[in-house]
């Protein structure tokens, strides 16, 4: 419910909030986070009057938010050509991890060395921008819709309740927040994969058996009922040699739902804990361990998402269909994490590895509402969902946030038929390769979801050897 100001989605108000005074200069409005801060870095560089809202104290979505350094899919995974150039690839090289401008990587999915130095590198590239207006916690909560166009999203920070009056929203949430507050079309999927909060332990001593004993030790705590769920363990030395980064806890619950959200918090904060002391008891380099830090927000893979003009599907993303209006490529594979605990992975059956595919403009669009864009809340074949939300990161304009979304005054989806990205090479059709790959892909896939595919042997063994050792999976 929001006091005061023009009849909105939720009811009239009591007395109107105040109107921000950043609102008074106009601006078109988006959230900092991985998508948000690359849409609103695009935009202002392309000339349009931005406004990012961001609940943290920082930028950067959920590699500053969750703790996460991988920047996976920015590369493919056959050759490790670039498919993200643009201000992915400018935010990798400015971390120091890549060469300006390079076209191939060591890897399709590297990592930055330094979360925190991720921070002050946005927090730069953020203010380096005259057109754009950064307000750190701050929660963007509600929006009022006068016909088909958001009229006004109503702030809530230090300054109490805010409204801002933009042209154009793109909405990075993540979850698809202001968008569904507007009332555009949403859905979920049946079965929400599962939240993970990540953790870091300083002073560790690794040994060869390190990884295997601490898989044991999680095996054990699970069985004995202190562990409800877990996945991997994933233990990566990435940011020191003696301290261990882990991804493995898993809490099933829907971040949409405030209740949900803040028992999730909790359980994955108790899990990590879990974790931490049964290593510490049973195995060997742990002694002296400490626990250095989790979060600081637990990591949501997925909510809400939009209902776009055109909703991307698995098909699409195996046959790595092209589209006219594409405004990014993506190369991620098929992953889908469960509701359970797997034991040495993260994910549930076996994996697709699909060539580069486009990802639409009118897939950001969402239907009903003319002047608003989202960001991973991507309308998504089940499978498809989460692979694609990081690719929107190819920003430079071509996406909502870019010069296209918003521009001169036009509503998003005025820029349609406008917003095409030159298409990137095709990958040189490898002997036999081709032949018959659709088909035994589109096989493969056909299985993927009913299970039906376990019994077949996959094109792809997964994880990769080397991926093995580099995920810090015995
Ligand atoms: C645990 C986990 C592990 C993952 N691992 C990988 C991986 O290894 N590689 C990979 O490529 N992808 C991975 N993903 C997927 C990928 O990271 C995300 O899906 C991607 O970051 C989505 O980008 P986004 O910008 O849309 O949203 P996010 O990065 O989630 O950012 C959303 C931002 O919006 C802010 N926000 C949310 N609501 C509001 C509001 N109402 N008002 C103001 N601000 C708000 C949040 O604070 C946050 O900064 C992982 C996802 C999770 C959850």
């Amino acid at each position: 419910m929001v006091p005061g100001g023009p009849r909105t989605a939720a009811g009239t108000c009591s007395h109107p909030p105040a109107l921000l005074p950043i609102a008074k200069k106009g601006p078109r409005k988006c959230k900092t986070n991985s998508a948000g801060l690359v849409a609103a870095l695009a935009a202002a560089r392309n000339g349009a009057r931005r406004l990012l809202v961001e609940r943290a104290g920082f930028a950067g979505g959920i590699i500053t938010a969750t703790g996460l350094p991988f920047f996976d899919g920015i590369a493919d995974y056959h050759e490790k050509r670039v498919v993200t150039p643009g201000i992915p690839l400018e935010l990798f090289a400015k971390m120091g991890a890549c060469e300006p401008g390079a076209t191939h990587l060591l890897s399709h999915n590297p990592t930055i060395d330094n979360t925190e130095r991720f921070k002050l590198l946005a927090d730069r590239l953020l203010r380096a921008e005259p057109n754009l207006d950064v307000l750190f916690h701050t929660i963007a909560c509600e929006a009022s819709v006068r016909g088909d166009r958001i009229e006004a999203v109503y702030l809530a920070n230090k300054a109490g309740l805010c409204r801002v009056e933009p042209k154009v929203v793109v909405d990075c949430t993540g979850d698809a927040d202001i968008a569904a507050r507007a009332g555009a079309p949403v859905e979920k999927a049946p079965e929400l994969q599962p939240m993970t909060m990540h953790f870091r332990i300083g002073n560790v001593r690794s040994t060869p058996d390190t990884r295997r004993l601490c898989r044991e030790a999680v095996i054990r705590a699970h069985e004995g009922g202190e562990l409800p769920m877990f996945y991997g363990p994933g233990l990566m030395f990435k940011f020191a040699p003696d301290e261990v980064y882990v991804h493995a806890v898993r809490v099933p619950a829907d971040g949409s739902d405030p209740e949900e959200l803040t028992r999730a918090e909790q359980q994955g904060r108790q899990d990590a804990w879990t974790m931490f002391e049964a290593w510490k008891r049973e195995v060997p380099g742990f002694e002296d361990a400490y626990f250095i830090t989790s979060g600081p927000f637990i990591g949501v893979r997925e909510t809400r998402r939009i209902v776009g003009e055109y909703v991307l599907t698995e098909h699409d993303i195996v046959e790595s269909r092209r589209f006219d209006d594409a405004v990014a490529t993506g190369c991620w594979y098929l992953d889908q994490h469960p509701n359970a605990a797997t034991v040495g992975t993260a994910n549930a059956g076996q994996k697709v590895q699909p060539d580069p595919y486009d990802i639409p403009y009118r897939t950001l669009l969402p239907r009903s509402v003319s002047n608003s864009a989202g960001g991973r809340a991507l309308p998504l074949g089940d499978a498809a969902r989460r692979l694609v939300d990081a690719r929107q990161r190819d920003g430079d304009g071509h996406g909502p946030g870019g010069r296209h979304g918003g521009g001169a005054g036009r509503a998003p989806r005025d820029h349609a038929t406008r917003a095409r990205r030159p298409a990137g090479p095709r990958r040189p059709q490898a002997a036999g390769r081709r032949s018959g790959a659709g088909s035994r892909r589109r096989r493969l896939t056909a299985g993927w979801n009913r299970g039906r595919w376990e019994s077949r042997k996959p094109a792809v063994t997964w994880p990769h050897p080397t991926q093995r050792c580099r995920l810090g999976w015995p």
